[in-house]
């Protein structure tokens, strides 16, 4: 049985639908994606993707994280890889691009899929610029149940790449440089970073975070660029390896994160 307030709702944007002129279109945006938004999402220049964004380099926006123990609870996982989400309708045709653009870089090369919330949905991500919060971008960490935002404040969050990332989160990957082992990988300018934001830099133990065996992944979407959170115009993350360079958010999933979460996910 349908709601009355959800037959409501559909009976409005149908009437809206209809009556709805040119110039209106754009005003009424669905709360998922359509496919014009993935082919949007393909076209866009490397500039609407927020590639060569030195804020995007400089300084990945501020985001949190809830709870950490991705990998050993399987209440964090979503059933069947299958991710149910609404899509903000104050997102314009562009940004909603450029979501488009990360949920097929997740689609396109995994098994996970973002699905538009149905009734029968009880947990799903809400996409939104705006949740009554102060922060700029963030996700919680794998499922939570019920309702929960990924908060990407439009303009400044949206490039593709640090929407891939916080997808990243919500699907139950944390910190790539945040690992147990990190420290034989990475050595942390802690004196280029401004204190508050250090903890965007703390170590998980390995009761918080399992590496599942897979390597240390300089080039994981989850893997903070080298100057992130720099106060000072210098690197915060440098590796330890010679010949090896962190990824800039140009390059999006990387081989590893590929197999983590097929293995994670077990598809
Ligand atoms: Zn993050």
């Amino acid at each position: 049985m349908m709601k009355p307030s959800f037959i409501k709702g559909f009976l409005l944007y149908y009437i809206i639908s209809l009556t709805r002129s040119s110039y209106a279109v754009s005003l009424i945006r669905p709360p998922y994606l359509t496919p014009e938004d993935f082919e949007r999402g393909k076209t866009l220049t490397p500039e609407e993707r927020g590639y060569n964004s030195s804020s995007v380099r400089q300084h990945f926006s501020q985001h949190f994280e809830i709870r950490t123990n991705v990998w050993f609870d399987s209440k964090y996982k979503w059933p069947n890889a299958r991710v149910p989400y609404i899509i903000s309708s104050q997102y314009n045709d562009q940004e909603r691009a450029v979501v488009a653009e990360s949920i097929r870089e997740w689609e396109s090369k995994t098994c996970v899929r973002f699905i538009p919330k149905s009734n029968n949905d009880r947990d799903y991500l809400e996409l939104t610029p705006q949740d009554g919060t102060n922060n700029y971008c963030y996700s919680y960490v794998g499922r939570q149940g019920g309702r929960q935002f990924v908060k990407m404040y439009a303009p400044i969050c949206m490039s593709v790449g640090q929407y891939v990332h916080e997808l990243g989160h919500a699907i139950g990957f944390g910190h790539e440089h945040q690992r147990p082992d990190r420290d034989h990988y990475i050595r942390i300018n802690w004196a280029n970073i401004d204190p508050q934001f250090y903890y965007a830099f703390d170590k998980y133990n390995s009761n918080q975070f399992t590496t599942m065996g897979m390597a240390y992944d300089y080039y994981s979407i989850m893997h903070y660029p080298d100057y992130s959170y720099s106060n000072n115009g210098k690197p915060t993350l440098v590796p330890t390896y010679p010949g090896h360079n962190i990824h800039n958010m140009n390059v999006i999933l990387s081989a590893t994160d590929i197999q983590k979460t097929k293995k994670y996910y077990n598809c």
